[in-house]
């Protein structure tokens, strides 16, 4: 089975739903709660799971409570907990989330928490899997220094580099050079181009900014206007698949997911955007970030019915 690894952030999503957004001060009762598995690095690997990959986290969770939620997550999708390692003196990642029910407007705090204290030790012990994975991918949720080195690893055994730089961040050009594939949303690749994207043909002059960098591939998600990819010599535009949308937070998550586990699995990169595309469509249709991340059978159904692709015929 085709393999993706990478090192990312386990998250607590801690949600509270309002009827308003409290001020300064202010107590409001809410009406509803929620807590659950996130954080975009578990997102991501569980997306490429169900996407059909095995997948493979490196990752840190605090000796808390907390670090049960995301382990019982991993047991139940029936995915390794063999590289991540416990961190004392400090919490599992959190993130604290306030919802308006009114407007939908969110206010979150993240706690990084374990998420940023992931060392080189940690990463050398899951050799192995990146020796043997077919595709490594990571995102800017944990220190920066885990991302450098999953880098360096993906390079010292020539896998697929997939780099989602989220949350956006100032980080060493090293490691943007070194992205095989990276995969920002309009406001990531906004902050690391300068390039204001509104439609595709923004993207396309952000796109020529990470190819200077010495990106290999830049693929940009534009959320409800779909995904523009381009190596500096060939581009493709894939408008988003027509859905109902319910709820689009996660929708990248979705789609980096689906995208490793499609490069993984071997397919060509036309294929892989429209996997991704489908895979990303399939989770604004259900409602919150990990239990809305769509399995191989869908994603395949869906790439059929709106590409006339049958990946299963043509890969497996
Ligand atoms: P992020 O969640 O990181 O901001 P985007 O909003 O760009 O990411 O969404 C990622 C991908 O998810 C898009 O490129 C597209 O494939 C899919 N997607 C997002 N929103 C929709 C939508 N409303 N309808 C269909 N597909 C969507």
């Amino acid at each position: 089975m085709a393999k993706v690894a990478g090192v990312g952030s386990l998250v607590v999503d801690v949600t509270a739903y309002a009827p308003h957004l409290p001020v300064h001060g202010e107590t409001t009762v809410g009406t509803m709660f929620r807590m659950g598995p996130g954080g975009k690095g578990s997102n991501q690997i569980t997306a490429a799971h169900r996407a059909g990959a095995e997948a493979v986290i490196i990752s840190k969770v605090g000796n808390d409570f907390m670090s049960e939620i995301m382990l019982d997550h991993y047991k139940k999708e029936g995915m390794t907990t063999r590289h991540i390692k416990t961190a004392d003196g400090v919490s599992t990642g959190a993130a604290l989330i306030e919802v308006d029910e009114k407007s939908a407007q969110n206010r979150i705090i993240i706690i990084k928490g374990a998420n940023d204290k992931i060392t080189d030790t940690d990463i050398l012990c899951a050799e192995d899997d990146f020796k043997t994975c077919d595709a490594v991918i990571t995102q800017l949720e944990t220190n920066i220094d885990s991302v450098a080195e999953c880098m360096r690893m993906a390079k010292k055994y020539g896998k697929p580099f997939i780099l989602n730089p989220a949350p956006f961040q100032k980080i060493p050009e090293e490691i943007i050079k070194n992205a095989d594939y990276i995969t920002p949303n309009e406001t990531e690749a906004e902050f690391f181009t300068g390039v204001h994207i509104e439609n595709a043909a923004d993207a396309k002059k952000a796109a020529a900014v990470f190819i200077e960098k010495g990106v290999k591939n830049v693929i940009i998600t534009l959320g409800k206007s779909g995904v523009y990819y381009t190596d500096g010599k060939t581009e493709i535009y894939l408008p988003a698949i027509k859905v109902k949308a319910v709820d689009t937070t996660g929708a990248g998550d979705a789609f980096n997911g689906a995208f490793a586990a499609a490069i993984a699995m071997n397919f060509e990169i036309g294929d892989a955007l429209r996997f991704a595309n489908a895979g990303g469509a399939l989770s604004v249709t259900k409602l919150g970030t990990a239990p809305s991340v769509a399995y191989k059978k869908d994603i395949y159904d869906l790439v059929l019915k709106e590409y006339g692709i049958n990946p299963e015929k043509k890969y497996e």
